[in-house]
Order: C-alpha cells, then sequence, then structure tokens
C-alpha cells in the first residue's frame, strides 16, 4: 500500500469511520506485510478546506483550549525539550516540522535553542509568526531550504499521521540532522487498547486528517530503517491521555461524535454546530466521572507501555 514499501499486498479492511467535522465516510484498511494501516480514500488536496476548516486552526489570537489545558501542555513541552537537548548534548538548531501554533518550538526557544518551523500555508502558520514571532517555513518540504546536516533536532509532534508518506519524512529528517541528531516522534498509539476498543469511536482516529494510522512496532522498524537508533520510550502524553478515553468512551456510548473536544474548544475555534444543548450538556456533565477513572486508567496504560500515544526519541547513526 502506499506508505509502506508493499505496494501490491492485500490490505485487510479493519472497519469504516465517520469524519465528524465534513460528515464523509472513510474505511481504514491495513497492510498484510507490515501492518501500518491507512484511510481510504486518500483526502483530496483540493478538499482540504473542508477536512481543515478556518476553525480548526482558531483565530490566530485567540485561546483554543481552557488556559489550565495550555498551561500544561507548555509545562510538558519544555520537559520534551529538555529530554531532546539531553541526548543531543545541549542547545543547537531545532526544526519543529508541522509546528502547529508554536508552543513546542517556543519551549526550545526558551531553553536557547535557535528555532525554526514548518506549516502547510500561512494560514496554519499564523498563530506562530504573528503572537510568537516564530520563524515558520509554508510549502512543500521539497523546497525547504535547509542544507544536509543542518540541524542537531528535528521534530515531528503529531504530524507523521498526517502524511501519506511517513518513512520518506523519516528519511527527510535524517537528512536534514548532523550525525548524532536527535529526532523526536508522537504519535497516536493504533495498537493500544483504547484504539482496539473504541475503533472508528476513537478520538485519536480523526479520519481523514489521519491518513496513516502507526504503531509502535511499525514505526521503530520505520525509525532503524531510515537509520536511527531509538533511545527513549514514553507512553505517557498527559495533555492527551486521560482527555482521548473520555471522549472515545462518550463516542461509544452514542453521544455526538468529539462533542465533549467542541465543547471545550474556544469560541473561534469549533467544528460542530447545532448540538442540541441537553447533548452538550451531558457530554459536559458525563466527562467528570469518566475524567476520574481515566486519569489512573491512563497512567497505569502509560507506564505498561499500552498508552494512547507513543513518543519516540532516536538518534542519526553516524
Ligand atoms: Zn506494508
Amino acid at each position: 500500500m502506499a506508505g509502506c514499501p508493499h505496494p501490491n499486498e492485500r490490505e485487510t479492511p479493519l472497519f469504516s469511520a465517520r469524519d465528524y467535522v465534513s460528515g464523509e465516510e472513510f474505511e481504514v484498511l491495513r497492510c498484510g506485510a507490515c501492518g501500518l494501516a491507512r484511510t481510504t480514500p486518500a483526502p483530496a488536496p483540493e478538499r482540504m478546506e473542508r477536512y481543515y476548516p478556518a476553525a480548526y486552526y482558531g483565530a490566530a489570537s485567540a485561546r483554543r483550549f481552557p488556559a489550565v489545558v495550555e498551561a500544561l501542555q507548555r509545562a510538558l513541552y519544555g520537559a520534551r525539550a529538555r529530554a531532546v537537548e539531553r541526548l543531543a548534548g545541549g542547545t543547537g538548531r531545532v526544526l519543529d516540522v508541522g509546528c502547529g501554533r508554536g508552543f513546542l518550538l517556543d519551549a526550545f526557544r526558551r531553553r536557547g535553542w535557535a528555532v525554526q518551523g514548518t506549516e502547510l500555508d500561512d494560514r496554519s502558520a499564523a498563530h506562530a509568526r504573528e503572537v510568537l514571532g516564530l520563524q515558520v517555513h509554508t510549502g512543500p518540504a521539497e523546497a525547504w531550504p535547509w542544507r544536509e546536516g543542518h540541524f542537531d533536532a528535528v521534530v515531528f509532534w503529531h504530524v507523521l499521521e498526517h502524511l501519506a508518506e511517513p518513512r520518506l519524512a523519516l528519511e527527510r529528517a535524517r537528512r536534514l540532522l548532523r550525525p548524532g541528531g536527535v529526532l523526536m516522534v508522537g504519535v497516536p498509539n493504533f495498537a493500544s487498547p483504547e484504539a482496539r476498543l473504541a475503533a472508528a469511536g476513537w478520538f485519536h482516529l480523526d479520519v481523514p486528517r489521519h491518513v496513516v494510522h502507526l504503531t509502535p512496532r511499525w514505526l521503530e522498524g520505520a525509525l532503524d530503517a531510515a537509520g536511527f537508533d531509538v533511545r527513549r520510550r514514553s507512553f505517557l502524553t498527559p495533555e492527551y491521555d486521560a482527555f482521548s478515553l473520555v471522549q472515545s468512551a462518550e463516542n461509544r456510548f452514542g453521544l455526538r461524535h468529539n462533542l465533549l473536544y467542541d465543547v471545550l474548544r474556544g469560541r473561534a475555534a469549533k467544528l460542530l454546530g447545532g448540538a442540541p444543548r441537553a447533548q452538550a450538556a451531558a457530554a459536559l456533565a458525563l466527562a467528570v466521572p469518566l475524567g476520574l477513572l481515566a486519569a489512573p486508567a491512563t497512567a497505569l496504560l502509560g507506564l505498561a507501555g499500552r498508552g494512547s500515544s507513543v513518543t519516540l526519541v532516536a538518534v542519526k547513526r553516524a
């Protein structure tokens, strides 16, 4: 299949899933040879506006999530930057591919790194550029301006699953890194118990924006093939973990898909229109007891290596 080296391999249909933004239905298929799953049909480039509406990014200056969530996120980003720095042997130049609002790059910058980001287009780069004053390169990866070996660290933070060719992206990262440079990759864990139980209701499935669905085993194999040694593995992503379990459970209970997520998003970042108030209230009320269960449950799953996201930190082989 596309995105893995087995274009002629038989694919197993896993399930179909509806996009909560566009309402369109997609299939999830898995390659029989390597286990990489993908969304089909792949989202057509001319329909991206429909799958990534303006509200997906929110207004550049507005909060997208409650302040407490964004504060937690920033603390966690600082810890991740520190982990990369330790393996890199100090500060240097870092590239965040698909840097989004730019908070992770901001965490690197505060530690003294020279930072660069990339984004799909000017719209998705607006917050990082205008609010944080970061340098963000837009346009296709083929046109990136950096020479080989330019960076000491490259980051794909919940980005690889949006790319149809994740192997090519890892190979490009290797070329951009100096020998001994550090690559950090965080993705949803399609092999997690949460993903398996929730299936089409899984919060992190996010078809068709997620065009591939990665497992730790597949990712470790791809990193090894691309010339990296994996040094650190973490299955704890506290800003996502408990929320993802609560949202996935509510989806399975039959509430409107990702309604809680939408209720919690800032006013300028709403993706769903016209959900009945009673259902929105139910989504919020249910989140309290579910959250009390989900916090310890996801911590235990994460410590057991079964969390719903995985972060790998790898070093480029000399
Ligand atoms: Zn394959």
